[in-house]
C-alpha cells in the first residue's frame, strides 16, 4: 500500500492562537504553563486534522514556540556565550532571549529561509562548540501524539543543513568540525525516539537542493552512514525539498536509508532518473502537492506521475506527499468567508492539500477507477481557472506583446540625465531624503481599523491621513532635509495597498503564513492578469506636494518586491506576471511624471530574495527581474529622477545587475555594517548615484551627529561627493516620531558638517 504522509503542518494554529499566546506570555500577561496549554492544544488539533484527513503518520517536532532551527541549536545545547550568562529565569526564558534578545543582550541574527519568506535565527557557529542532547523535548512531544492516538513520526533538521544555515565566526573556522559532535548527540536524541516507540524518523536535509562543495557532500553521507547505524532497525526517511536535486541526485539516492523524498513540484524530471537509479530496497516520496503556493493540485498530472512510479516500484516502497511542509501556505480555506466562489475553487490551502495527498494514495492503492470523481471535478476546477473571464484580459496581453527593448531604455545614460535633473532640482550636495515611510503611530492604524470595519466613514479615516502628511510634511521642512516624502501614512502594507488597487490580486480574510516567531503575513494572491483601473498614488502625492515648495519623492514598489511577497499565479512563469506589474508600475510612474513629479521612487526591497537558489540559475533571474524593473522605471523623461530602495547591505555580490537597473539614485542599508561592505568594488562597478544609510532604523537608538559624519567620510572613500546621497537605512514606519526627529536633525546636521568640508577642501 502506498501511503499517504505529511513532512510539516503550519504551527501558528487556525486562527493564529500561538501568536496570541506568545504575545500574551511576552506581556505577562499568560504564564508558562497556559503558553504550554495553548501549543499543546495546537499540536493535538493539528495531528487531529492530519490523521481525520487519512494521513499515516503524524508529523512530530514541526511544531515550535518560534523557528525550527532554533529548537535544534536549543535541543543540542548550542547557544550562544552571552545567553549562558543570562541566569534570569527558565529555559523558556533563554529560549526567547536567543530569539529576541533580552535587556543588554542582543538577540540571535534572523534570516529567510532558503527561497521562502519564512525567517530562521541563524546559528553562531564560534568554533569548538560542543552538541549535547540537553533538552530533548521532540521525544516528549512524540510521546504526547502516541498518547492521543496518532502514530506519528519524529522530523529532525539535519546537522548538516542545520550547520550549512549558521554564520561561523570567520573564515577560519570550520563549521563541520562540529559533526561528529553533532552525531554523537543525534545518535543519542535517535535513541530516545526509538526507545519512546518511534520506528521512523524524518529528517530533513533541504541543503541537498543547494549547489555543494566535496566538505558539504561528504558530510551528508558521513551523516546518514552514521545515523543509520545509530539505532537498529529505525527506519529513516531524508527529506529534501525546495528544489530539484540535479547534481546531488545520485548521492541522495544511495544514502543509506530506507526513504528519500523528491521535491516532484519543483523537480518533477528528477522522478525518471530517481527511478531508474534508486537502489531496489529504496522506498521513494514523492512530494506532489505544492507545499509553496496555494493554489489546487493539478491531480491529473500529479497523478500521472505516482502511477508511473507505481508502475516501476512496488506500491509497499512508495509515499504521497506534498513537496515540503506545510509551513509555508495557510492553514484551511474553510475559515475564508468571503472569497468569491469561482476563485474560492481555484484553491487549496493546507487542511486541502491533505485531501489532495490522501485523495492521490488511494487512487494508487485502489485504481484510477476509484478516484474518478475527485479526478473529475478537479479537472472541471482547472478547466475553469484556465477559461474564466478574471484570468485573462486582453489589453494586458495586447500591452505584453507590445513591449520591445527600447521600451527597457531611458533616453539618454545616467551622467546625461544627472545633468538635466539638476538643473531642474537643484539640489545642494550630499542631498539629504528618507526612504518613504515615516511612523505609523498606534492612532493611525486604530483608525484605518475602524474604517476597515466600517465604523467610521472612509473620509474620517482620510483627513486623519491629510493630517498626518500635513505633519510629516512639515517635520521634514523643519528638519530642512531636501528631497520630502508624503510618509505613507495612507499605506499599511507596500505591497498590499498596490494590490488593494489593482485587478488580478484577491486578499483573504485569514491566509496567515509564519514569518518569524509570532508575526504573521497575508500574502496577496495574484490571480489573472494584471490591471491598474486608475491611478493609485497621484492623488496623495498630488496633496503633499500642495503642502510644500520643496520637492516630494513620489513612491511606488516595484514589480519585483511586489512578486516576491504575493502567492502567485502558477500558470503562466514568475518572469510574465512580473512584467505585468511592470506594466502598472511603468504606467503609474507616467501619471506621476504627468502630475508634476520629478522624483519617483520605485522600491525593490525583493529583489535579492529572489535569486534561485543554484547559482547557475542567478543571471537568467537577475536578468528577468532588471528588465522588469527597467520597464517599469524607463518610460520617464531624462529630467525625472528614478530612485529605488533596496534593504540589504551586502550588495557587492549583485552589484552589476543592480547597475544594470540604471536607477538614477540607490538607496541602501549600511549602517549596521558602517559601511564595511560599501567597498571598492562599488566605485569601480557603480557609477550611478548612491545614498549608503547611515542612521540604523531597526534599533531605537538615535545616533550622534558625530557617528554619522564618520560614516559619511567612510563612504566619500568609495563613493564620490557628486555621487552621494545622505539618508537612513530603510523606512521609518516601526519607529516613534521621539526617536525619529532627533535622529533625522543629527542626520541632517551631519551632511552639513560633510558640505561644509567638502567646500573648504
Ligand atoms: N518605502 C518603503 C518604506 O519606507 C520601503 C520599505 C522597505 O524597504 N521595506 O517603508
Ligand atoms: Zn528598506
Amino acid at each position: 500500500m502506498a501511503k499517504a504522509i505529511n513532512l510539516g503542518f503550519p504551527r501558528i494554529g487556525g486562527n493564529r492562537e500561538l501568536k496570541k499566546a506568545l504575545e500574551a506570555y511576552w506581556a505577562g500577561k499568560l504564564s508558562a504553563q497556559e503558553l504550554s496549554a495553548a501549543a499543546k492544544e495546537i499540536r493535538l488539533s493539528n495531528w487531529r486534522m492530519q490523521s481525520e484527513a487519512g494521513i499515516e503518520q503524524v508529523p512530530v517536532g514541526d511544531f515550535s514556540f518560534y523557528d525550527h532551527v532554533l529548537d535544534t541549536a536549543f535541543t543540542f545545547d548550542l547557544i550562544p556565550e552571552r545567553f549562558r550568562k543570562l541566569s534570569s529565569g527558565s529555559d523558556l526564558d533563554l529560549y526567547f532571549a536567543m530569539a529576541r534578545g533580552a535587556a543588554g543582550t542582543q538577540a540571535m541574527e534572523m534570516t529567510k529561509w532558503f527561497d521562502t519568506n519564512y525567517h530562521y535565527i541563524v546559528p553562531e557557529i564560534a568554533g569548538g562548540e560542543q552538541f549535547r542532547l540537553t533538552r530533548p523535548t521532540i521525544v516528549d512531544s512524540y510521546s504526547e501524539a502516541i498518547q492521543a492516538g496518532h502514530p506519528a513520526r519524529p522530523v529532525l533538521l539535519s546537522p548538516v543543513s542545520f550547520l550549512l544555515s549558521g554564520k561561523t565566526a570567520g573564515h577560519s573556522v570550520d563549521r563541520f568540525a562540529l559533526l561528529d559532535g553533532a552525531l554523537e548527540a543525534y545518535g543519542e536524541l535517535l535513541r530516545r525516539l526509538s526507545h519512546a516507540g518511534a520506528t521512523w524518523i524524518q529528517i530533513d536535509e533541504p541543503a541537498l537542493a543547494l549547489d555543494l562543495d566535496a566538505a558539504a557532500r561528504q558530510a551528508v553521507v558521513r551523516t546518514f552512514e552514521r545515523l543509520s547505524q545509530a539505532v537498529p532497525g529505525l527506519r529513516i526517511l531524508v527529506a529534501t525539498y525546495f528544489g530539484p536535486l540535479l547534481d546531488n541526485l545520485d548521492l541522495a539516492l544511495h544514502l543509506p536509508v530506507h526513504s528519500l523524498h523528491l521535491d516532484l513540484v519543483r523537480g518533477p524530471e528528477q522522478l525518471e532518473p530517481a527511478l531508474r537509479d534508486a537502489p531496489r530496497d529504496l522506498t521513494l516520496s514523492l512530494g506532489l502537492v505544492d507545499g509553496r503556493n496555494i493554489w489546487k493540485t493539478d491531480l491529473a498530472s500529479a497523478f500521472s506521475l505516482a502511477e508511473k512510479a507505481a508502475d516501476r516500484i512496488s506500491c509497499e516502497q512508495l509515499f504521497i506527499a506534498p513537496s515540503c511542509s506545510l509551513l509555508h501556505v495557510p492553514v484551511d480555506l474553510v475559515s475564508e468567508r468571503y472569497l468569491s466562489p469561482e476563485i474560492r475553487n481555484w484553491l487549496a490551502f493546507g487542511r486541502q492539500k491533505l485531501d489532495e495527498v490522501v485523495l492521490l494514495a488511494r487512487g494508487i492503492n485502489e485504481g484510477r477507477s476509484a478516484i474518478a470523481a475527485e479526478l473529475e471535478a478537479n479537472t472541471a476546477a482547472l478547466a475553469a481557472r484556465r477559461a474564466s473571464k478574471l484570468v485573462f484580459d486582453a489589453a494586458v496581453r495586447a500591452r505584453m506583446a507590445a513591449i520591445e527593448e527600447k521600451s527597457l531604455w531611458r533616453q539618454s545614460p545616467h551622467a546625461e540625465r544627472a545633468r538635466q535633473q539638476q538643473a531642474v532640482l537643484e539640489l545642494p550636495p550630499l542631498p539629504t531624503t528618507t526612504i518613504g515611510s515615516f511612523p505609523q503611530t498606534a492612532e493611525l492604524r486604530r483608525e484605518r481599523l475602524r474604517m476597515r470595519k466600517g465604523e467610521i466613514p472612509p473620509v474620517e479615516y482620510e483627513n486623519f491621513v491629510r493630517n498626518e502628511i500635513t505633519q510629516t510634511i512639515r517635520s521634514q521642512e523643519e528638519l530642512q532635509l531636501d528631497v520630502l516624502v508624503h510618509g505613507e501614512a495612507e499605506r499599511n502594507d507596500m505591497v498590499e495597498y498596490f494590490g488593494e488597487l489593482l485587478d488580478g490580486f484577491v486578499f483573504t480574510e485569514n491566509g496567515w503564513v509564519q514569518s518569524y516567531g509570532s508575526r504573521c503575513v497575508k500574502p496577496p494572491i495574484i490571480y489573472g492578469d494584471i490591471v491598474r483601473p486608475r491611478p493609485m498614488t497621484v492623488w496623495w502625492w498630488n496633496f503633499s506636494r500642495t503642502q510644500t515648495s520643496r520637492p516630494v519623492k513620489g513612491m511606488l514598489t516595484g514589480p519585483v518586491t511586489i512578486l516576491q511577497w504575493s502567492f502567485v499565479r502558477d500558470d503562466q512563469p514568475r518572469r510574465d506576471t512580473c512584467r505585468q506589474l511592470g506594466l502598472v508600475i511603468r504606467a503609474e510612474s507616467l501619471d506621476l511624471e504627468a502630475a508634476g513629479c520629478r522624483i519617483i521612487q520605485i522600491d525593490e526591497p525583493a529583489l535579492r530574495e529572489g535569486l534561485p537558489l543554484r547559482a547557475a540559475d542567478a543571471a537568467e533571474y537577475l536578468k528577468w527581474a532588471v528588465d522588469c524593473f527597467r520597464l517599469a522605471s524607463a518610460a520617464v523623461k531624462d529630467s525625472t529622477q528614478i530612485h529605488t530602495h533596496m534593504c540589504y547591505a551586502d550588495f557587492n555580490d549583485i552589484v552589476d545587475a543592480v547597475q544594470a537597473m540604471d536607477a538614477d539614485v540607490i538607496s541602501l542599508e549600511s549602517a549596521r555594517s558602517r559601511m564595511e561592505t560599501l567597498d571598492a568594488f562599488v566605485r569601480d562597478r557603480y557609477s550611478n548615484d548612491i545614498g549608503p544609510g547611515v542612521y540604523d532604523i531597526h534599533s531605537p537608538r538615535v545616533p550622534s551627529k558625530e557617528e554619522m559624519v564618520e560614516l559619511l567620510e567612510k563612504a566619500l572613500q568609495v563613493v564620490p561627493a557628486e555621487r552621494l546621497w545622505v539618508n537612513p537605512d530603510c523606512g521609518l514606519k516601526t519607529r516613534r516620531w521621539e526617536e525619529v526627529l532627533p535622529a533625522l536633525k543629527n542626520m541632517v546636521a551631519a551632511a552639513q558638517e560633510v558640505r561644509a568640508k567638502q567646500t573648504a577642501d
